[in-house]
């Protein structure tokens, strides 16, 4: 064991989403992890933890799969790196490509892989201005995101993100993205409002926005099929099918991000099929490798493909590409993870087990005095706690509800995340949790609770 490896990460590493002085003071968590299996992690001082949110979400397949790790083993000794510009390939990122859209949606055409999903969000946005430079109309640019949506971190993709967060002290959102209501029916304004009448309510407020500012001037809506990061939310009912309604009337295309849903999270391949979304264009990232290495990807439909392809010909090759578009070692483990994922019926346990552990969750906690909500959908669970669930009060955020309950589960082995904005604690768990994990993660979140609130 090397003793200066805490000293080292504080005196070099820049750690993201961290509070620097705190941790430069060690008074923040300072965790070296140095291995996993399944769905478990373990640490440099020998705690095994349970996982119940797959990292960031994404290691989908859970940790330590052989199969993944030979892959990119075999890819790094034969090729571990050639570029995918003017024209040149490898077998394993055409391979994945042909994987990918043999289990994308009937009418997705072809993909542009990146590295992660805020680059691909990026890609998306520039191949729709480039689309609409094609057909002459390069005034319909702006985007349309939701408030409490996650795109990324970028300028543009964190532009897109409707958390306040990743906007303030950024001088973000830039000009051309603008933002609609969430999708949020637990927080709706008006309490008395139905589900059906909130979706309704959506649907008005984006069309106003849209008259507001032009159908003319916009050019798309990007939305996660669940919202995640800010809050995992599945959408009221109905509530896509109303989007798009509008969407259509305008001439607005539809970038339905899957970074978290993509690959079965939902427990279908896709949450666009899930929710009956037609998307124009689906940008996948985390779920396609399971994280084993990074890579994303932006899928674009016949259409699109259509205005591209011939768009060449007036404007030639496409501004824009990443040294490492296609990487062959992401490929590869892509290739690797969509057999896995076949091989062991892994969406359906998504969408078993995440039915089982939402039940469970709602069982052992749903009759609780502050706990205002729970809601999931496939291998998705969140719990949102209230001061009163009478009258929907919330908590002062300065009591921290939220960050203190995942960390004395922590406390008790397992990992949950306190979503970024709301008094919300989130599980996405590895797909091949089981049951008897799933029953651990509801114990000890049930403790936990009591050990906060009661
Ligand atoms: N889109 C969604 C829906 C996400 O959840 C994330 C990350 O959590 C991103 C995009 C950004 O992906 P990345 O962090 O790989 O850039």
């Amino acid at each position: 064991k090397n003793d200066q490896l805490e000293q080292w990460d504080r005196d070099n590493f820049f750690h993201p989403s961290t509070h620097l002085a705190e941790f430069a003071r060690g008074n923040a968590p300072q965790r070296v992890i140095t291995g996993g299996s399944g769905c478990h992690i373990t640490d440099r001082e020998g705690n095994r933890l349970l996982d119940a949110f797959a990292g960031l979400y994404c290691v989908n397949v859970g940790y330590g799969r052989p199969e993944i790790a030979e892959a990119i083993a075999d890819q790094a000794r034969e090729l571990a790196y050639y570029h995918a510009y003017v024209g040149h390939g490898t077998e394993a990122a055409i391979t994945l490509s042909k994987m990918i859209l043999d289990r994308a949606p009937a009418n997705m055409s072809k993909v542009y892989f990146g590295l992660g999903g805020s680059d691909a969000n990026e890609t998306n946005v520039k191949l729709i201005w480039y689309y609409n430079n094609v057909l002459d109309r390069p005034e319909k640019k702006k985007i349309i995101s939701r408030w409490r949506g996650y795109h990324g971190s970028g300028l543009v993709t964190g532009s897109l993100t409707g958390l306040e967060l990743f906007h303030k002290k950024f001088d973000l959102p830039l000009a051309q993205v603008i933002h609609t209501d969430a999708p949020y029916y637990y927080r709706r304004d008006d309490l008395s409002m139905s589900e059906a009448d909130f979706t309704a309510h959506c649907a008005a407020e984006l069309e106003a926005l849209i008259e507001r500012e032009g159908a003319d001037t916009i050019a798309a809506f990007i939305g996660e099929p669940v919202l995640g990061t800010g809050g995992l939310v599945p959408p009221p009912a109905g509530y896509w099918e109303a989007i798009q309604k509008i969407l259509k009337k305008h001439d607005i295309l539809l970038i339905a991000d899957e970074v978290v849903t993509g690959f079965g999270r939902l427990g279908t391949m896709f949450g666009s099929t899930h929710y009956g979304m037609e998307p124009d264009i689906i940008t996948i990232a985390k779920g396609l490798t399971s994280a084993y290495a990074p890579l994303s990807g932006s899928i674009v439909s016949k259409d699109v493909w259509k205005v591209l392809e011939e768009g060449t010909d007036m404007l030639g090759p496409i501004g824009h590409g990443w040294t490492y578009s296609a990487h062959p070692i992401g490929a590869a483990a892509g290739v690797a993870n969509l057999k896995l994922i076949d091989e062991l019926k892994l969406v359906k346990n998504a969408g078993e087990t995440g039915a089982y552990l939402n039940a469970a969750m709602a069982d052992a906690l749903g009759a609780h005095a502050h706990v205002g909500d729970i809601r999931g959908e496939g291998m998705l669970c969140a719990l949102e706690f209230v001061k009163d669930r009478d009258t929907r009060e919330f908590f002062d955020p300065s009591d921290k509800v939220g960050p203190r309950i995942a960390a004395a589960l922590l406390e008790e082995g397992v990992i949950g995340r306190a979503m970024p904005q709301g008094d919300i604690l989130g599980f996405a768990p590895p797909f091949c949790l089981t049951r008897d994990e799933a029953d651990e993660v509801v114990a000890k979140t049930a403790k936990a609770v009591a050990a906060v609130l009661d």
